[in-house]
């Protein structure tokens, strides 16, 4: 490992904070390539090399890994918005693993880090770590979106920022078998889309619409809630950092672009508390705490709420 957090904390190499060459290079690779596909992909679809199995392809893996990461790895595993049984945690593990955007050990680390030092020195990502000019925030802004995960110095030893999970069988498990997961997310489309058209251009449109273009409008997504929503968006309650909600996103994100909130009660389940902002995230964990699944809600609590409030929107 070439981690020197990693070397001090003694946890398994899995669980480190820095790849290497390798994996760095993989993640060049799952980063850029899904990203070239979206050019071409609107083309194709102009040109007809679409189906209606490719949108359900599209939209089921999208929901499925976006779920995972913004209920699983975010609001129920790295806030403790919520707790579940062991059936829907190792679900939303194993979905969030699912998203290529790293083991869910390291992900929570590296959240948790970034909210103890949001847009301030030790922040994994913020946009504002070259200071405030125009070009300092155009790099910062390249560095929070994407540049942290393949050069960035500033990532969370889990074993420090996550001891919780380091020690939960389950998620060691899952941390354990990411590149499995990772490998069933790039295939499964494929196959799905062979089986399905039994034909070998099902696959080939499965795997271009399921894989492709769905990690990189699901990264891009994901990224932009790093950097957009801490470089713009209104901010009606009270946080320390430069947070903001960002309406336009918040279909795609499920809700997690109520950004400023969420800095600001960093624990409630709900990031869309005002009045028209939609959070599908919440309404799934209400789904799932109705179903039994999800317990000790943390819900929004109104006299709480308003002393964080500055502003009426
Ligand atoms: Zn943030
Ligand atoms: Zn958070």
């Amino acid at each position: 490992m070439t981690s020197a957090a990693g070397s001090e904390s003694g946890s398994p190499d899995e669980f480190q904070p820095a790849g290497g060459k390798l994996e760095r290079g993989l993640i060049w690779v799952f980063i850029v390539v899904p990203t070239l596909a979206l050019v071409p992909g609107v083309l194709f679809a102009w040109g007809g090399w679409i189906g209606w199995h490719d949108i359900v392809l599209l939209v089921a893996f999208y929901v499925l890994t976006t779920t995972g990461i913004g209920v699983g790895y975010h609001r129920g595993f790295t806030h403790g918005a919520f707790k579940c049984k062991r059936g829907l945690k190792i679900g939303l593990a194993i979905a969030g693993s699912m998203a290529l955007e790293g083991p869910v050990i390291r992900w929570v680390a590296d959240h948790r880090k970034h909210h103890k030092f949001a847009d301030r020195d030790g922040d994994p990502h913020s946009p504002w770590r070259y200071g405030t000019t125009a070009w300092a925030v155009t790099k910062g802004f390249v560095f929070a979106h994407v540049g942290w995960v393949l050069w960035g110095q500033d990532r969370a030893d889990p074993a420090h920022y996550a001891p919780d999970l380091v020690n939960d069988r389950d998620m060691a498990a899952i941390s354990k078998c990411f590149r499995q997961f990772a490998a069933i997310s790039l295939l499964a489309p494929a196959l799905i889309g062979a089986l399905w058209d039994r034909s070998w251009h099902g696959a080939a449109t499965g795997f271009f619409w399921g894989t492709l273009v769905r990690v990189a409008l699901m990264h891009h997504v994901t990224f932009s809630i790093n950097s957009i929503c801490h470089v713009t968006g209104r901010r009606p309650f009270e946080a320390r950092d430069r947070s903001g909600n960002v309406w336009w996103l918040a279909i795609l994100s499920q809700g997690e672009s109520w950004h400023n909130l969420h800095h600001a009660d960093p624990t409630c389940a709900r990031h869309g508390v005002l009045r028209g902002q939609i959070d599908i995230n919440a309404w799934l964990i209400k789904r799932f705490e109705r179903l039994g699944w999800a317990y000790d809600v943390r819900w929004p609590d109104r006299q709480r709420l308003e002393r964080k409030r500055v502003t009426v929107v």
